[in-house]
């Protein structure tokens, strides 16, 4: 799933590619992705891209006259730019992975696509983004909150860490895959108890927090648009990574079942050398 850094790094794409060109029109070929109906798609149609920014894993695209095509690009959706498009025929609702298209006057734009049949991209036309339900609740950017912020906000949820820090509501922009990063930087437990950590974890957990997501933004915005690929992403330490090396201390990293997926983490960097016990297997194994 796209965290803060991907969309950060598109939003960065869409400023300098897509912003000061008209939209010629705005095609939803997957009905489903387009959660709002007023204002209407052709109400973009000639209007100009004046920016392109983020709330939590949200993309915004803001189009002259107050207008806002918010997207959430979920498990498997992303955005591919195009430097033409094969045909001016629009898009037929279908069954493809092209959810959105945007037709911009250069004849470039840009395909919302979403993979698999899981089908929960989110598009949402609006006057004012924080009418899309997710975005209202978000608390505050997680890449942008001082260490007061960062720590009241941890410290209003007790819970494991993990989770809260994955939690939208309580900081937007991290979730599985940078919370596992964050962690292992942090050598933090992914099951330590939010109102249990000291002052000095939190203040290693916000740097740890600023580093790999500052990183990953740097990282995602050095690619070109066609290399920008959701799934693809380098520089991770343990997530996605069971079974090869922890590149800190060479201990094996290990996986555990977490919520509705898994987690990756190293015990020696982060739980004493201990390893987590699996709850989904003890459960089974009772
Ligand atoms: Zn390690």
């Amino acid at each position: 799933m796209p965290e803060l850094p991907e969309v950060e790094a598109l939003a960065g794409y869409l400023r300098q590619r897509a912003v000061g060109r008209r939209v010629d029109r705005l095609e939803i070929a997957a009905i489903s992705a387009l959660k709002t109906y007023d204002p209407a798609p052709s109400a973009v149609a000639g209007r100009t891209v004046v920016d392109a920014r983020r709330h939590g894993k949200f993309l915004d695209v803001v189009i002259e006259g107050d207008l806002h095509l918010v997207v959430h690009l979920a498990r498997a959706g992303w955005l591919h730019y195009r430097e033409a498009f094969p045909s001016s025929t629009p898009l037929r609702p279908g069954k493809g992975p092209i959810a959105v298209r945007v037709r911009l006057d250069d004849g470039s734009g840009f395909d919302l696509t979403e993979a698999g049949t899981q089908k929960k991209l989110a598009a949402y036309l609006v006057t004012d983004p924080a009418t899309v339900p997710g975005v209202a609740k978000l608390g505050p950017d997680a890449l942008a909150a001082d260490l007061p912020t960062f720590v009241e906000r941890l410290r209003s949820r007790r819970g494991q860490v993990k989770g809260v820090l994955t939690d939208q509501s309580v900081l937007s922009g991290v979730g599985n895959a940078y919370s596992d990063e964050i962690l292992h930087t942090a050598k933090l437990s992914p099951f330590a108890i939010t109102d249990r950590l000291t002052d000095a974890q939190f203040a290693t957990l916000h740097a740890a927090t600023r580093q790999v997501l500052g990183d990953a933004v740097q990282r995602s915005l050095g690619q070109r648009a066609a290399e920008l690929k959701g799934e693809k992403r380098s520089g991770l330490k343990v997530h996605a990574r069971t079974g090869l090396p922890c590149p800190v201390c060479g201990d094996t990293v290990r996986e555990v079942s977490f919520a509705d997926s898994s987690l990756q983490y190293c015990a020696t960097c982060q739980t004493g050398g201990k390893p987590l016990a699996d709850r989904r297997l003890s459960r089974l194994v009772r």
